[in-house]
Formats: C-alpha cells, structure tokens, sequence
C-alpha cells in the first residue's frame, strides 16, 4: 500500500481540523472564540474518497489492463494536485450478501463465492477471473458503493467517489463479464431504493463501453434511469437498439471526440434527466473514452470530463440535493485515468 496519508479517526480529525470549533472555543472569551471560528473555519468536507487496500490484492495476471496500478494511478495524482488531503476519506467495508442480492441472483452470487481460488486464478469468461483475493476485493468494491451512498444520504457528504476494483458496469443480474464482477453501481442504485426509499435514481454512465451490466439489472425497473454514452459497434456490442423510456442509450461512432460527446450529452441525457428529476445521481466513471486510452478508440480530454462532472452536478443540484455518488468503472491508460480521475473529483469536490 503507497497510500502516505492514511484516514485519522473522527477525533484526530476533529483535533485537527480548524474550524470545526472543539479547540477554540476553549479560550477565555466564547464571544472571541466564535469570531474567531468564523473568521478561520475551512470549507466543510463535501466530497468523500472510498477505497480499501483489498482492491490493490484483486491482481489477474501480468499485463491485464484491469490491474492494480489503476489504484494507485489516480491516487498519485489526487496526492500530486494537493486534493486527496481535502476529501473525506474513508476505508470500504464489504457489501453483505443481502445488499448485493438486491441486484444478483442469489444463485449467482453463491457461484462467485464458490468459484473464488485458494490459489491461481479462476476464470469466470475469458476476460474476467478471480484470484485469491479477488473475493474480497468485489466485496468491497461494492461496498464502498454502499457506503457512498449511506453517506451522501445522510448529509455527511455532499458526493463521493469510490477508487474501487474490479469495475462493476458489465456485471448483469446473473453473468460476470467484461472484468466485473459484482455490479457497484447497480448494488448502490438498489440500496438507495431499498434501504433509503428513494423512488427515483439514475445512473451516468460515461464509460467508452456500454453499460449492458447495469441496463440488464434495471430494465423492467423504471425507479431507475440509466443514461450511458458508448462506442458502437464495440464492445459488449449491444445497447444500440435496445433502452427505453428509462433507459437512455447513446451509441457513438468509433473517433467521437469531446465536441461529439458533449453534444450528445446535452442533445440525449440532460432531457431525460430533467424530466426524470432524480433524487440521487450515480456515475458510472469510466475514463476510457480519453484520447490517450488505447482501449477505447474516442478522442475525450480531462476538459470533457471535468464538463461532464459541472453539467451533472447542475442536474444534481436542481433535483436531487445535490447527493451525486460516482464509482470508478474503466480507464487504462494510467496516466490519462490519474488526471481524468482527479479532474473528475476536483469537479465533484468544488475544490
Ligand atoms: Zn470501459
């Protein structure tokens, strides 16, 4: 773990963190003490940072994209660009089985538990397998979902970003595929809709790649809009002709660039998402789109993704109390994902 900086207790924070008043109030004069609470307190902490070191152990062989080093990518740059000390961060605790049956099959989820080695890797499709840590690393992943969600729920965060893996986007109710394993978002979106009996909830999706995972979860279930821009034909080649009322697909040409993606944003999502006024926005943040990304094969900049960020915020904003969760999805050329990641953050935190 490279991590230099690790989350302090809420004491040490508290101890620690000027203008949250514990230490200054101590003086002589409580009418002083208060001015000079105003005068030095911080912007609150809006925008929490989950991740756990289980997501650095989920390793599936020696120049696989989907690898540890994603982690690391976007955390150096938070760290590089003075951000990660701004942001809330938390350490993930694992998903429950009851969380993640609210958008698995429960027979799906007792064939990954199963399926986890004690050793070596254990395929569950050609691009998706499992080591001996890969288990916990999913569950986690899943669970720093949750726990975004619980957070920007009850106030103690405005938004969240969750530096997770395995990715989630491809995962469907009863299939892993296309690196995931569990899908986070969805698990987030459904225990919104469970736990937080929220009844309107959508989901951005910006990765190059079509979020078929989450729009085979959410398709008979309109509390749940999916709004997702992909490359098509391309990979999990699907989406261009399906969706529906809720479910927002955008296919795009192979090449599209930022101008093309903004336009297609402005011109398919923000319609529906106005209409659909959700009470909580997921976003589903794939940085595989970047021009640098070689999987990807779109000509997207930070400046497209820090846009993308402002123009959800806004939706967010009008509708939905501003509780935006965001978990990390795809995005492989490293250096590209660490700057996208933390233009993306630095948006979302108002930083
Ligand atoms: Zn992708």
């Amino acid at each position: 773990m490279r991590r230099p900086e690790r989350r302090t207790s809420q004491a040490m924070r508290n101890a620690t963190t000027p203008g949250n008043g514990r230490i200054l109030k101590s003086g002589n004069s409580q009418r002083n003490a208060q001015r000079i609470t105003l005068l030095t307190r911080r912007p609150t902490m809006h925008t929490a940072y989950l991740t756990h070191p289980a997501c650095l152990k989920h390793d599936i062989g020696a120049g696989h994209p989907e690898c540890p080093a994603r982690i690391h990518a976007i955390e150096d740059h938070l760290i590089a660009s003075g951000l990660l000390p701004l942001l809330d961060r938390l350490e993930a605790r694992q998903a429950t089985v009851e969380e993640l049956a609210r958008a698995h099959g429960r027979g799906y989820i007792e064939a990954i538990f199963r399926h986890a080695p004690s050793s070596g890797l254990a395929y569950l499709d050609p691009d998706t397998a499992m080591n001996p840590h890969s288990l916990e690393a999913a569950l986690r992943a899943a669970g720093a979902a949750v726990m975004a969600v619980d957070r920007v729920m009850s106030g103690e965060a405005e938004n969240a970003f969750c530096n997770i893996r395995p990715p989630g986007h491809h995962a469907g109710r009863n299939s892993a595929a296309g690196f995931c394993i569990f899908n986070n978002v969805a698990v987030a979106a459904a225990h919104a809709l469970e736990q937080h009996g929220m009844e309107r909830v959508a989901i951005a999706d910006f990765d190059v790649h079509h979020g078929n995972g989450t729009e085979d979860i959410f398709r008979d279930d309109a509390r749940v809009m999916l709004c997702s821009t992909f490359r098509h034909p391309y990979y999990p080649y699907c989406g261009a002709d399906s969706g529906n009322a809720h479910i927002i697909n955008v296919p795009l040409p192979s090449g599209t660039a930022g101008a093309e993606f903004r336009a297609a944003v402005t011109r398919h999502w923000l319609p529906a998402l106005e209409s659909f006024r959700p009470q909580l926005l997921l976003i589903s943040a794939g940085f595989d789109a970047h021009r640098e990304d070689d999987m990807g094969g779109f000509g997207l900049k930070e400046a497209d993704y820090a846009w993308v960020t402002q123009t959800l915020k806004e939706i967010a904003a009008r509708h939905a109390g501003r509780r935006i969760v965001s978990v990390l999805e795809g995005g492989y050329a490293l250096n590209a994902l660490g700057r996208s990641a933390a233009a993306h953050i630095r948006v979302l935190s108002g930083l």
